[in-house]
């Protein structure tokens, strides 16, 4: 139901949660963050989004990129197995996802017969499997790669252990917008979420790929060609 994402100079958790609290008024089951700091670190809660900081609270995770989610459930029940982010059996990759994968009961046959073996019963999990797949030492274009197998609507934002400063996202039918502001770049489903902490912010287009580093910010087409990001300043007195 919403995503938010973070890569700066600060703990991404902080950046994560606050932004998750500005969304809870879309309504969700469930919540998670996932940090990437040498290892990829999640935590996840069913429930209010102060389960998952009493969650943060006792079991703190660091690092300086991060992804959240706060999931309305539409594939799989309500529970923290079903929660994003999810990862990979290796757990070197994360992926929250908003909208439905129209296909993934034919990809998950696939990867199943493939050996994978899932751990939640949600559509999303078959993209952090794909993209563990099709890893060859790029994100953004194993997330390419993914892209081109999922039908339907996402809004998919996805970390790696493999690139410790990165954030990979992609939309289709899903909404998107990526900011920048004086502690890193941000990205999420809904301005809200982010717009106090960004200067300037860029609405992404389907099948726009972003790659969010803590100094640059950069948005391919589908071919992973570099496009201009038109930045909109952000008037915080309006
Ligand atoms: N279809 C996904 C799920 O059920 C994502 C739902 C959402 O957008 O929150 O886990």
């Amino acid at each position: 139901c919403g995503i938010v994402g973070y890569v700066g100079c600060k703990p991404a958790t902080d950046f994560l949660v606050s932004g998750l609290k500005r969304l809870e008024y879309r309504g969700y089951d469930s919540a998670g963050v996932a940090t990437v700091n040498g290892a990829i670190h999640v935590r996840r809660s069913l429930g209010k989004l102060a389960a998952l900081e009493a969650v943060l609270s006792e079991n703190p995770i660091a690092g300086n990129v991060g992804i959240g989610h706060t999931r309305w459930a539409t594939h799989g029940k309500p529970s923290v197995a079903n929660a994003h982010p999810h990862q990979n059996e290796a757990m070197d990759f994360a992926v929250v996802h908003n909208g439905i994968i129209e296909n993934y009961i034919e990809l998950k046959n696939e990867l199943q017969a493939s050996g994978v073996i899932f751990s939640s019963e949600t559509d999303t999990e078959v993209i952090v499997h794909l993209l563990a797949a099709n890893y060859q030492g790029s994100l953004i274009e194993a997330m390419q790669a993914t892209v081109e197998r999922l039908l339907g609507s996402f809004a998919i934002a996805a970390v790696s252990s493999d690139a410790p400063d990165t954030i990979v996202a992609v939309k289709k039918e899903s909404p998107l917008v990526i900011g920048k502001g004086a502690d890193g770049f941000l990205l999420a489903s809904d301005v809200y979420a982010i717009g106090e902490h960004i200067d300037a912010l860029c609405y992404v287009d389907d099948f726009q790929f972003v790659e969010l580093k803590s100094s640059s910010c950069t948005v391919y087409d589908r071919a992973l060609e570099p496009v201009f990001i038109n930045w909109q300043e952000v008037d915080h007195h309006a």
